[in-house]
């Protein structure tokens, strides 16, 4: 971050929740964003799956145990 820029115009981080971190100009210094372009169902095609993304990969893996034992 650049800190002797132009006061009322920062350099903005919007961090999104997936991970991504997108630059920008703005008047606030940071900027938390739930879903981006990145992630967002529309651009991506996908579920909405953000945050729990880990956990359903994890419980798509033991579902699919869980069927081969079956
Ligand atoms: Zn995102």
């Amino acid at each position: 971050m650049k800190p002797d820029i132009h006061p009322e115009y920062l350099d903005t981080t919007i961090k999104c929740a997936c991970g991504n971190v997108l630059e920008a100009g703005s008047t606030k210094p940071n900027i938390r964003v739930e879903i981006c372009s990145k992630c967002h169902p529309f651009f991506t095609g996908k579920q909405k799956l953000v945050d729990t993304a880990g956990r359903i990969e994890r419980f798509r893996k033991k579902y699919e145990k869980f069927k081969n034992n079956e």
